[in-house]
């Protein structure tokens, strides 16, 4: 009858909520290449990752992935753009610029299938390099000197990350100048999320001691 169709349903709801947060925590305590391994295992899961993580969005007053692609609009088509776990590709959905968008399943046609650690684009050919929620890995050092070693010098890379992750904002910036890229500028104002934009400078100077960490984004028990 409807009453055990409904229990059913909140019970799946349950299970999804739990596998979600499962491989949520996965992603974020290992090297992106244990990550792309385990995800190309088992793709019905990753799957499920992004129906827990879309559900997880929806329930923000505002997709960071927006802010980012108002942050183009108001900028040349012209810009050459890297999407480093673009997910479904909202970014270069909403935008007129040309967008390699890199995950490591495809959600959708436009997606190179890679670990972004080491994505198939030339030194240099890049304009704008953006993370979106995706800076997950214990080898940022190793995803964000990529991301350097596309961009063109003076070229940006925009990162927009859920703000409870940041220990102190000021210890990220620190790491990424080590990566050679400077702060440019910085929207703290919203309350989910944090928009960051560096300029870079720079070839990555080499990493000592441990990786830059951000605190993994732990989703709550709906
Ligand atoms: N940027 C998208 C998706 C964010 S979810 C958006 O804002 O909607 C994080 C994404 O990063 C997921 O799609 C996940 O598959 C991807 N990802 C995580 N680790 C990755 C890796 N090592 N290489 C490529 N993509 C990765």
């Amino acid at each position: 009858g409807d009453r055990s169709a409904a229990l059913r349903a909140r019970m799946e709801q349950r299970l999804l909520g739990a596998r979600f947060r499962y491989l949520n925590e996965q992603l974020y305590s290992h090297s992106s290449r244990d990550a792309a391994q385990l995800l190309r295992s088992d793709p019905e899961t990753f799957a499920l990752y992004h129906r827990g993580f879309a559900q997880q969005v929806q329930r923000w007053p505002q997709h960071p992935a927006d802010s980012i692609i108002s942050y183009l609009r108001h900028r040349p088509a012209s810009l050459v753009v890297a999407d480093f776990g673009c997910g479904d590709c909202r970014v270069a959905r909403g935008v007129r610029n040309k967008v390699y968008c890199f995950d490591l399943l495809p959600l959708c046609p436009r997606v190179t299938v890679c670990d972004m650690a080491q994505v198939p684009l030339p030194d240099q050919s890049v304009d704008v390099a953006v993370f979106c929620l995706s800076l997950m890995g214990t080898n940022l050092h190793e995803i964000l000197a990529e991301a350097n070693r596309v961009l063109r010098t003076g070229g940006i890379l925009l990162v927009a990350e859920v703000a409870s992750r940041f220990e102190d904002v000021g210890t990220f910036v620190g790491a990424l100048a080590h990566l050679g890229f400077k702060s440019s500028s910085k929207d703290l104002s919203n309350s989910f999320f944090y928009l960051l934009e560096f300029t870079k400078t720079g070839s990555p100077r080499p990493w000592r001691g441990p990786p830059p960490r951000l605190k993994p984004c732990r989703y709550k028990r709906r």
